[in-house]
């Protein structure tokens, strides 16, 4: 056996700390290889932190306590609280620069999609991430106001609209929430599970209305609204365990947003939508507008239509889509690399030595499990990546590892090491416990600092 300073391996630097991101680091660490991680939140967990709703405590912390195994891992180093991109504390490029074995991006969906329509930007009109981010308390979201008024229009009918509108029945007990779908019932992307907790609080008449005014468009297709009527009701008896509260729900269904209607002081006063029929479009029911518009009366609209890679990161987008542009071309000799590969469109060549996992790859794309198996399929390929480079002496790869400390040190940047993270875990539980709640969390940067200093000071 060798000693330390003969020890050889490959440096791989991941940037985010999401399901994704970790679940490869795990593989990647296993492995044998060193991974360095670099994290815009101070926590680790992504969405799995600051994205799944506040109720399903079980299964936050089943997720906090595998992410904690991964971590601990001696070849695995964090650095939180550190973003990479234009905006952040170290270019991608400085990164490359450095000359790490393999750069995996598992950064996830940061920026917002818009659909673009008049009216959306200003007051009243949020992005289902943003208000995601703000109830689970990410710094800055958790800072910022989002004052809802008495109707307000989710828009989009997945499992996030389904968070959204518990959140807004649940906590902010909003008096009127209306979902609107482009499409009809039978096209919902929900899971019917994440509905339950507010279906008590539908409004059973608008929805039988709502029903028959689609009914004859639906009818041709096949589809029937009386079993769709018994379908979407069937937890209605369900008991909300946050209380009945005053809130309704109701759908809208096969209406497109076409303008958010402001007064002359700028208020939302409405949400202009377009009627749509249905239409087989690749084997697919798609909408297609009918030229007749609506003005449904709401004063709050939020769109949960899904997410878009950050522009800021230093990697291209992909055309008509909304992760990051990855190799066109597959390799015959490894036909499942391309998909992870990382690529420059203008280019037209592959980023040689960067990867693209998870959410970053395939925006909003399913569940924590999914971005757990893309992570681990990226890993595969970076590992066979790895395969044919020559390896690093221990010694190199410490002093890359330095090089990026100090880079990001020399931007003032406060950079939170597992230590210092298991620290505020800790304050943060014994937080929670003195005041009798499920947990508690820190909603700013510069305080859940300031408590790891404080811990520090009492401990030395
Ligand atoms: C509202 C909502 C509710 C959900 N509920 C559930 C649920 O109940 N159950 C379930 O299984 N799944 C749920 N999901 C899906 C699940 O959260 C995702 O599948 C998963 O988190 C995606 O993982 P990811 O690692 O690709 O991205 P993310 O989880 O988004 O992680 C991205 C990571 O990258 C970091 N990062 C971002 N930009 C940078 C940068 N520039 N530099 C450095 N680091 C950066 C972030 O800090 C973060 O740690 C939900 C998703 C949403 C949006």
């Amino acid at each position: 056996m060798g000693g330390v300073n003969e020890h050889k391996g490959h440096l791989v630097i991941m940037i985010g700390a999401g399901p994704a991101a970790l679940y490869a680091t795990a593989k990647l660490a296993d492995q044998g290889h060193t991974v360095l991680i670099l994290n815009r939140d101070l926590k680790p967990g992504g969405l799995a932190e600051y994205g799944i709703y506040l109720s399903k405590h079980h299964m936050k912390e089943g997720l906090r306590k595998q992410f904690r195994k991964i971590l601990a891992e001696p070849r695995v180093l964090y650095f939180g609280g550190v973003q990479v991109g234009t905006a952040g504390a170290i270019r991608l490029s400085e990164l490359q620069d450095c000359k790490p074995s393999a750069l995996v991006v598992g950064a996830g969906a940061q920026g917002t999609k818009s659909l673009g329509v008049p009216g959306d930007a200003g007051p009243a009109v949020y992005h289902a991430k943003d208000l995601v981010y703000h109830y689970n308390r990410l710094p800055p979201f958790s800072a910022q106001a989002f004052p809802m008024g008495r109707r307000v229009a989710v828009i989009g009918i997945g499992n996030v609209m389904a968070d959204i509108a518990n959140y807004l029945i649940a906590i902010r007990q909003v008096p009127e929430v209306i979902a609107v779908a482009r499409r009809g019932p039978v096209e919902r992307k929900y899971d019917d599970r994440e509905m339950r907790p507010i279906a008590w609080h539908y409004d059973q008449a608008a929805l039988k209305q709502e029903l028959e005014r689609i009914r004859p468009r639906l009818a041709p297709l096949g589809q029937d609204m009386d079993a769709q009527y018994t379908a979407l009701t069937k937890d209605c008896h369900v008991e909300p365990k946050a209380g009945r509260g005053p809130s309704r729900f109701r759908f809208r269904f096969l209406s497109s947003p076409k303008a958010i209607v402001r007064d002359a002081a700028g208020r939302v006063v409405g949400m202009e939508v377009e009627e749509n029929t249905l239409e087989e479009r690749r084997g697919q029911l798609a909408a297609k507008g009918l030229g007749e518009t609506t003005v449904l009366p709401v004063d709050t609209v939020v769109f949960a239509i899904g997410d878009v890679v950050d522009l800021d990161l230093g990697l291209t987008p992909a055309k008509g889509a909304w992760g990051y542009a990855t190799n066109p071309t597959p390799d015959p000799e490894d036909p499942a690399a391309a998909p992870y590969q990382a690529y420059d469109p203008q280019a037209a060549r592959v980023l040689e030595g960067v990867f693209v996992i998870g959410w970053s790859r395939n925006a909003s794309d399913g569940v924590v499990g999914k971005a757990k198996l893309d992570g681990e399929k990226g890993t595969a390929v970076v590992n066979r990546y790895l395969a044919h480079r020559p390896p690093l002496a221990h010694r190199e790869i410490y002093q890359r590892i330095g090089t990026i400390y100090h880079r990001i040190r020399e931007q003032s940047v406060p950079i939170v090491h597992k230590g210092l993270w298991r620290i505020l875990e800790r304050v943060e539980r014994e937080e929670a416990k003195k005041r009798g709640l499920e947990e508690f969390k820190y909603g700013a940067n510069d305080e859940m600092l300031q408590r790891i200093e404080e811990r520090i000071v009492r401990r030395s």
